[in-house]
Formats: C-alpha cells, sequence, structure tokens
C-alpha cells in the first residue's frame, strides 16, 4: 500500500477512460517526480473548470472568450460560434458522439449543417446509457425545428461503424421515427458505408469522411 494521498492520486487516475491500475500508478510517481507538475496540474485543472461550459444548443465546449459570455452567462448557457453562424445550413443536423468527430467533420469542409453532441454512446452492457447521452434535448431540438420549417429538416445520424455505434443510431432512429407521423418530410439519414467497419470518426481521414456524407442514406 503507498502513502494515502498517493493512493487517492492513483484511484483519481483509474477513472480516466482505458486507464488501468498499472498505468495509473505510473502516471501518479511521474507527478511526484517532476517538479512543478503537480502544481501546474492543479492550477490548469482550476482553470478547465472556471473558463469552460457547454453551448447551450449543440453542447460542445466553450470557452468564455470564444463567446464573449462571462462566466454567469456561460453557465446559464450560451451558444457557440458555429451554432451563431448565419451561413450554417438549419435545416441539416449531424448527431456525433463526440466533440472529436465533430471537430473531424468540420475539418473535411463539405458539412454546412448544425451538429448535436450526445456526449456518449449507448452501451449494451450499461442499462442506464441512454440516460447519459443528450437524447431528451436531441428530441426536443428535432421537434422545434421541425415546427419552423416542416418540408425541409434532415437529421444526420454520424455516429461510429462500431456495435456502439450502431446500435445508438437505431436507437435515436426508434425514437424519433414517430415524428414522421406529423412531419412526412422528416428525413433521418446515416452516414455512408464509406467508413470500413468498426471505423471511429475520430480518426477518419477527409476523403473517407466526405464520401460518407455524400452517400448517407
Ligand atoms: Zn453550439
Amino acid at each position: 500500500m503507498y502513502p494515502k494521498p498517493i493512493q487517492n492520486i492513483i484511484d483519481l487516475f483509474t477513472k480516466f477512460p482505458g486507464i488501468g491500475p498499472r498505468q495509473a500508478t505510473r502516471f501518479a510517481f511521474h507527478v511526484l517526480k517532476k517538479p512543478g507538475l503537480a502544481k501546474e496540474l492543479a492550477m490548469r485543472l482550476a482553470v478547465l473548470e472556471n473558463t469552460i461550459g457547454f453551448c447551450n444548443q449543440c453542447f460542445r465546449t466553450l470557452e468564455q472568450n470564444d463567446s464573449g459570455l462571462t462566466p454567469d452567462e456561460l453557465t446559464r448557457g450560451g451558444f457557440c460560434a458555429l451554432c451563431r453562424d448565419s451561413k450554417r445550413e438549419l435545416s441539416l443536423l449531424a448527431v456525433v458522439e463526440k466533440e472529436a468527430d465533430m471537430q473531424n467533420l468540420e475539418k473535411t469542409g463539405s458539412f454546412l449543417g448544425l451538429y448535436h453532441i450526445l456526449g456518449g454512446v449507448i452501451s449494451p452492457l450499461d442499462q442506464d446509457s441512454p440516460k447519459k447521452l443528450r437524447l431528451r434535448e436531441l428530441h426536443e431540438r428535432v421537434k422545434k425545428n421541425l415546427i419552423t420549417r416542416p418540408e425541409n429538416f434532415e437529421v444526420i445520424l454520424a455516429t461510429n461503424s462500431t456495435a456502439e455505434g450502431d446500435t445508438t443510431a437505431m436507437y435515436i432512429e426508434r425514437i424519433l421515427s414517430p415524428l414522421k407521423e406529423n412531419y412526412p418530410q422528416f428525413k433521418i439519414s446515416r452516414l455512408g458505408r464509406g467508413l470500413s467497419l468498426g471505423a471511429e470518426l475520430e480518426y477518419a481521414d477527409h476523403i473517407t469522411l466526405k464520401n460518407a456524407l455524400t452517400n448517407r442514406k
């Protein structure tokens, strides 16, 4: 057993995705060994907590400076630069798992619509996982959009081509499809299979992503 303060840090690091106890122990001792690192970490984490919020519409991270909002306005929610951009196509909404996927789609320059970041995927092993995603917010947002533009609105399910990504896409399709009764023109599409099986958006190259967008069904 290590001294309590070290064990606490190890326990904290094991909460990170993909980090086991051995790696967490290495991290903890690395922090101990590097002069000034612990202090810098503490400081930067405090800054992170104080200056980063989420866009009230797409849920991407938002820095205070980026939005021009005060911290107070931030906590009450504001829109990010992309959501406020009048050149974006309001009739297209891409649903992605996480912000990194959105960033990668953005880099292709071939998607001009808006985004909705789910904040994760549905895991077959975790029955509570749908509750952890921003699905209620998505449903509300789609409904509002259909009222404003009933003739022309499309949701593109841009989850990864993994088992969990597919499960998530099917789940969303199931909860959004009933809206078609009132809005028959409402389209739900899925990124095309330009993305190979198991491919993650975050790592896909731009040409593959462009093709997947063009070939959506
Ligand atoms: Zn936004």
